[in-house]
């Protein structure tokens, strides 16, 4: 078993970097190496899988699933931590081949050397949303995985329609993924403590919902769906649809007097055909 990096080792590792960890880059390091097992155990890692991990930091969550996986491919937008992961890694007398840094921002990144298996990162908290969704979206080949983020957001990832947590990041996020929280976290197990609560997302992926072409005009209607969330459906999406929209949402098969918020992944699809209909027929 491969040795986890504790607090002393972990402060020590940020002072020779001169690293001030910032709130802008969510940089909250696990200081804690049953926390880093924990989640590498509900992520159900096996050997031959390529992990991606998001946001390395300074590498705890990293030796824990290079202790179960042979490849890691690890994004951090952070140089000096890219930088300095390797040196870790090689101080733990692992390979260095075993481990593919990128230096990039997670939000943007499209594409990648390797074909990720498994997810598993304690994402950064201020962009944890869009970065799931960017890597849901780019990477099929990952068949799950597990996330830690703000418990807030876990809670709307997680959210079933109708609950107040229920928007947005839920639907979209289903429509590749079923996802539950798997466990919370204390804050205690972070340097710098962190002033909110951070909860684990196990995530399996099914196949997405629809085309890529109704994935786009779905999440157009989700989006102004939810923008208005207290609205009705009629009006919420009205700038959306430029003949009858009381006439297609009735096509779709939906009730134009409800709220966006009491529906499911499959029920905005219709109306994403509706939409990609009404332009076709233009
Ligand atoms: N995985 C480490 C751990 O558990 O100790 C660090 C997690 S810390 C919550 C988030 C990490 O994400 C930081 O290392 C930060 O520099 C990095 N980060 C922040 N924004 C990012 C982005 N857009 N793309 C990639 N990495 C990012």
């Amino acid at each position: 078993m491969i040795e986890l990096l504790g607090a002393a080792e972990i402060r020590d590792l940020a002072e020779r970097l001169k690293l001030k960890p910032t709130k802008k880059l969510g940089q909250n390091f696990v200081i804690d190496g049953n926390t880093c097992r924990k989640i590498v155990k509900l992520a159900n890692v096996e050997k031959s899988d390529i992990a991606l991990e998001i946001g390395p930091g300074l590498g705890s969550l990293t030796l824990a699933l290079l202790d179960q996986v042979d490849h890691l491919i690890a994004i951090e937008i952070d140089t000096r931590l890219a930088n300095q992961l390797p040196l870790t890694i090689k101080g733990r007398g692992l390979a260095v081949e075993r481990l593919t840094v990128i230096n990039a921002d997670a939000v943007k990144v499209k594409e990648l050397p390797k074909n990720p298996t498994v997810l598993v990162a304690n994402l950064p908290y201020n962009v944890s949303v869009p970065v799931l969704l960017n890597i849901l979206e780019n990477f099929p080949t990952i068949t799950h995985g597990v996330v830690m983020v703000q418990s807030e957001v876990a809670q709307r990832l997680a959210a079933k329609a109708g609950n107040k947590e229920y928007g947005s990041p839920t639907v979209k996020a289903n429509w590749w993924a079923t996802l539950k929280i798997a466990a919370v976290v204390s804050r205690s197990v972070f340097w710098p403590t962190p002033n909110v609560d951070s909860s684990l997302v196990r995530f399996d992926r099914h196949l997405p919902a629809g085309s890529e072409a109704e994935r786009i005009a779905t999440f157009e209607v989700i989006d102004l769906a939810f923008a208005k969330r207290r609205k009705m459906l009629r009006s919420a999406l009205a700038k959306l649809f430029k003949t009858d929209l009381q006439l297609a949402l009735t096509k779709a098969g939906v009730d134009p007097t409800i709220r966006g918020e009491v529906l499911e992944v499959a029920d905005f699809l219709k109306i994403g055909k509706q939409l990609i209909n009404e332009k076709s027929t233009k």
